[in-house]
């Protein structure tokens, strides 16, 4: 496979750009070699400034469930193009968006737009801390929530796939109000809460995790944290920009059943732009400016061209419940092939192969202990084994791949034959 282009794309790109990438996980230090500059994207397929052609489970890293390009994103994008790029002032297409979020996802009663998933995450934490008039947020390890200061505390995605430490630029200060626990251990949270739960303003959780790759929550976990956060009056906060409407059309906590305070939603409700939110109960969410008193602002925040987007998305995804039937029948398939000497961990279209016998500790990875157990130098030669037969997955261990409702069967079926290809030791 000729690289040669992205080569010294990347080689340029260094010069200009710290590690030549916008976002870390995009360099490929997790596998080794030169990431793939990319030219255009159609469907399931990426394609790169050298013309080679990728069958891909990234997904831009979530947002794309209909693949690239869907017709009725692409066509709303056209037609507000027209109108204009940002007013900076309301508009009805913002309001029509919160009502279809509202409509959507079980928990919400309002919500506020805004431009990442980081600005949503970090907003409904400062919410839950001026609600509750505490200072103190359970996280737990692996979980990642953006980069906001006091949340990077044992991050996953890429501060996990560099294994970098978590604290350089961040005041101890910040550290100090996170408590990091880990994940599907309720007695620990429970502990934590008898120690100082007069402290402890809220737990923010992915109700399903992507980022230490793909770790479901065990029975009753959810459920714990609902109990033991109404017992203390703390808030439960689920991070739901990777599983918002990508395991159902109301997310995790539609697919489990347990109702959150506030939720965090970004990825798909953007269709690949750059659009996020976060919503909840109204007497919460009353509370943030010019509502009640905890600032939070956006000179960009529910722009027309993302929100017309985001519009486009929802609506097709309400009017085309048959999608996520698609993506169970497409992702089962996949899961059900597993290469030489990995495990999967799945819950619909999120998934990840990891490089270890998963029952050699006598269950699944469940938690960030048991996915660092994995093997990444295996994962790596497994990721080039697939890259140079055009299948590009997440280049990292601790990333979740996404099977999009425009995976064709013949994606699915030549995905596998090159998984059964694999041998974990040549
Ligand atoms: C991607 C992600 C974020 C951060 O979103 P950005 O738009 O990259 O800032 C936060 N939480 C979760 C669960 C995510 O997957």
């Amino acid at each position: 496979m000729n690289t040669s282009q992205s080569e010294a794309l990347f080689a340029r790109a260094k010069q200009s750009i710290p590690g030549g990438v916008n976002s870390p996980v995009r360099a490929f230090r997790g596998v080794g070699g030169t990431p793939r500059f990319i030219a255009r994207g159609e469907g399931s397929h990426l394609f790169d400034v050298d013309g080679n052609e990728y069958i891909e489970y990234v997904g831009s890293w979530g947002p794309l469930i209909l693949g690239h390009r869907p017709k009725p994103v692409i066509d709303a994008i056209a037609a507000v193009l027209e109108l204009g790029t940002s007013f900076g002032a309301p508009t009805a297409r913002e309001l029509e968006l919160a009502e279809l979020i509202i409509d959507a996802v079980p928990s919400v009663e309002m919500v506020r737009l805004v431009n990442s998933g980081t600005e949503a995450c970090m907003s409904a934490i400062r919410l839950a801390r001026g609600f509750t008039g505490r200072d103190l947020t359970v996280k737990f390890e692996g979980c990642y929530h953006g980069h906001v200061d006091s949340l990077l505390v044992k991050a996953g995605s890429g501060v996990a796939t560099l294994s970098l430490p978590d604290t350089v630029g961040v005041p101890a200060a910040f550290s100090e109000t996170t408590i990091a626990l880990p994940y599907n251990d309720l007695d620990q949270v429970e502990e934590a809460f008898r120690a100082q739960g007069d402290r402890i303003a809220s737990i923010i959780v992915e109700p399903v995790v992507g980022n230490m790759g793909c770790v479901p929550p065990e029975p009753g976990f959810l459920q714990g944290l609902r109990r033991v956060t109404e017992q203390y009056g703390a808030l439960l906060i689920f991070d739901e920009v990777m599983t918002g409407f990508r395991l159902s059309r109301g997310g995790a906590q539609q697919l489990y059943g347990v109702s959150p305070d506030l939720t965090t939603l970004g990825k798909i409700v953007g269709a690949g732009l750059p659009l996020a939110a976060y919503g909840g109960r109204a007497d919460i969410m009353s509370k943030v400016a010019p509502a009640g008193p905890v600032y939070q602002a956006g000179t960009l925040s529910g722009n027309p061209l993302a929100v017309s987007a985001g519009i486009a998305m929802l609506t097709y995804l309400e009017k085309h419940p048959e999608v996520y039937d698609r993506l169970e029948k497409s992702s089962a398939e996949l899961a059900a092939c597993v290469p030489a000497g990995a495990c999967v961990n799945r819950v619909g279209s999120m998934m990840t192969y990891f490089f270890q016998d998963g029952s050699a500790h006598g269950r699944h990875v469940r938690n960030y202990e048991d996915a660092k157990r994995s093997n990444t130098a295996v994962f790596s030669r497994f990721f080039h084994h697939m890259l140079e037969r055009g299948v590009y997955l997440p280049p990292s261990q601790f990333e979740a791949a996404f099977v999009s409702a425009a995976h064709t069967p013949q994606d699915l079926a030549y995905t596998a034959q090159v998984i059964r290809e694999f041998a974990a030791n040549p």
